[in-house]
């Protein structure tokens, strides 16, 4: 079963924060705490958006803020994302096998493209993929709303029922599977199996299957 369902995938689609490297560097979360200062400290009022208490944007999140028909995404992803990466290292493993196989490799992250950028810089990988997908292509949707997803199928052209989908996230996975796609967690905890086809702890060994 499993051979076969390798045969039909032509593409390998990745999240950055947290798959291409070890969640333990703290990067993510560091973003997810600046995010979250924002609505806790008077940065708010910069962005314009004073009224949105923490509370308010932990319940009812980015829909909020696009709310706001001049809300400044960009100065706002460029503070959230703006995080130290020198943590994270050549990944020399990486770098051959997206050099190596044949598929098409595409990124999809909630990031912004500066971000993206110094991340896949540290890796050394920036050249290898064939498409990069931010929030800026998605109109500041997020993983793992369908506006999200649909937004990536539509302008990446992508057939899903053709790809793979690496994701540290398994509630992202859990939406990409009802897509068709075929689903890979890399955590070092097991993914539930109703919409994780593969759990593993790293990018590297989850790549070795497609060899
Ligand atoms: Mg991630």
């Amino acid at each position: 079963m499993k051979e076969n369902c390798f045969k039909n995938i032509k593409n390998l689609i990745f999240d950055m924060d947290d798959t291409l490297y070890p969640k333990n560097l703290g990067i993510c979360k560091n973003g997810w705490e600046r995010l979250f200062d924002v609505f806790r400290t008077d940065k708010k009022d910069e962005f314009g958006i004073s009224h949105i208490s923490i509370d308010d944007y932990k319940t009812h999140g980015d829909e909020l803020l696009r709310r706001h028909k001049n809300f400044d995404w960009d100065s706002f992803m460029a503070y959230v994302c703006e995080n130290d990466v020198s943590s994270i290292k050549t990944n020399h493993k990486l770098k051959e096998f997206l050099t190596v196989l044949p598929h098409k490799k595409i990124i999809y992250t909630d990031a912004d493209y500066r971000h993206m950028n110094k991340v896949l810089q540290r890796l050394e990988v920036e050249n290898l993929f064939d498409q990069k997908f931010t929030c800026f292509d998605a109109e500041f949707h997020f993983k793992p709303s369908e506006k999200s997803f649909n937004s990536f199928f539509e302008k990446t052209k992508i057939n899903p029922l053709e790809s793979a989908f690496f994701e540290d996230s398994s509630k992202n996975l859990a939406v990409a599977k009802k897509y068709g796609m075929m689903t890979i967690l890399i955590s070092e905890e097991q993914g539930d199996k109703a919409f994780c086809d593969f759990t593993f702890p790293s990018i590297e060994q989850a790549l070795e299957m497609f060899k």
